[in-house]
């Protein structure tokens, strides 16, 4: 007779029970519809206050057309992969679109923001190389740079000033490192400010190193007509070579890209795993992409009211003696200190209508828990007044003012 063993699969209830005890499981909300200024989130009627949605370009009029037409002249699905039979006049239409909005030479479209991370640091750098990442960068990011073979160091959250120390500490490694790749988010998701990406490209110059930036936040946002964080700081291709960002935040839609030389585009589809392994977008998806692109180059008034609505939160938030943090950009997080106190807030803004999630430990540091706001230029000014007087409302009962 066979002796009964232990349930080999026992440790998934038991992690998740773990989780749910902790108050650190997540409770997915579900939206009746598209995600638009007002939501309806588990049947209620909110103004949506926490999506990347940020210029409203996911429920644009102008996208929808463009993927309902690409399902009737193109079906739903690609069939293949991209470098096998999955790459439609649709796909290299949106590179060389992208391209052109970017200024870049060329651009790579990937099915998401993190399969171009995960997919392209680990063919950048190798064994004998050095990675070097802000600590606060995306855990796409910090996947890709583990699935490579490279040695990573770590610097003080935008500080050039520690950048400058790794670097110079790279200089004095022997044997001396075949390659080393500087790599930074943009826009910080949690706190929404800006990586120093000029200094960090002239420290980069300086050390023979590569520059990485990852602007999924600072796309639809910074720089000439929402072109992004190069454009913003008016670097060029030579100094910021990998220029990383994604449709799924201010485009609307879903995909990764990556934008810079055409040497780094040949690299990169030639090397990429989950480009060279993964099927490559639906007709729909990419038809939509492209056309918000041409929204961005036709409309650069959503970027201009995102930018207005940003102002008037800040402004209001600020006088209402909230901490609002060290935010440049329509991210603004709300800053309470107890993760029960940000819950509770967050609860509370929801029954008052207003939809803006907490952000805890173990995403933040303990006593540093928000309620994480996102900007959208769909909102009118009397939307934003609604959100202010439902914090100015909810932050009295919780004496936070
Ligand atoms: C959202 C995000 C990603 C992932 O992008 P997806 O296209 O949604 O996979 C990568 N990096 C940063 C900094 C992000 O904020």
């Amino acid at each position: 007779m066979v002796s009964p063993v232990r349930d080999p699969t026992s440790f998934l209830r038991s992690e998740y029970e773990e989780l749910v005890h902790a108050d650190l499981d997540w409770k997915i909300r579900i939206l009746d519809g598209a995600s638009a200024p007002w939501s309806i989130v588990e049947g209620k009627k909110v103004l949506m206050f926490c999506s990347n949605n940020y210029l409203g370009l996911s429920n644009h009029p102008a996208l929808k057309e463009a993927a309902i037409e690409a399902v009737r002249t193109h079906g739903v699905g690609s069939g293949s992969v991209r470098p096998i039979a999955g790459t439609m006049d649709l796909h290299a239409e949106l590179e060389r679109r992208l391209a052109r909005f970017k200024g870049a030479e060329a651009s790579l479209v990937y099915q998401t923001g993190f399969a171009a991370n995960s997919g392209l640091i680990p063919q950048l750098v190798g064994e004998g190389d050095l990675v070097v990442s802000d600590e606060l960068n995306h855990g796409s990011i910090i996947d890709g740079v583990r699935l490579s073979r490279a040695e990573r160091a770590v610097y003080k959250h935008a500080d050039p000033a520690d950048l400058e120390r790794v670097l110079l500490e790279a200089e004095r490694h022997s044997p001396s490192y075949r390659r080393v790749l500087i790599i930074s988010d943009g826009v910080f998701s949690m706190d929404g400010d800006i990586a120093p990406l000029d200094k960090i490209a002239a420290l980069a110059s300086g050390h023979g190193a590569m520059v990485y930036v990852d602007d999924a936040h600072g796309e639809g946002v910074l720089g000439e007509g929402g072109r992004g964080i190069v454009s913003h700081f008016h670097l060029s291709r030579e100094q910021v070579q990998v220029e990383m960002g994604t449709f799924s935040k201010a485009f609307g839609v879903v995909g990764g890209h990556v934008s810079g030389s055409r040497d780094l585009v040949n690299f990169a589809y030639n090397k990429s795993r989950t480009w060279l392994l993964s099927g490559s977008h639906p007709p729909a998806v990419v038809a939509a992409c492209l056309a918000a692109v041409e929204v961005l180059e036709r409309e650069p008034e959503h970027v201009q009211r995102l930018w207005e609505r940003t102002r008037q939160f800040k402004k209001a938030m600020a006088a209402l003696g909230f901490d609002i943090g060290r935010s440049e950009t329509p991210i603004t997080p709300v800053l309470v200190g107890e993760s029960s106190v940000a819950k509770r807030l967050s609860q509370r803004l929801f029954e008052l209508g207003v939809f803006a999630l907490p952000i805890i430990f173990p995403m933040v540091a303990k006593d540093r828990a928000r309620i994480r706001t996102i900007m959208n230029a769909a909102l009118t000014p009397e939307d934003v007044d609604f959100a202010i007087s439902a914090f100015e409302k909810a932050g009295k009962e919780l004496a936070l003012l």
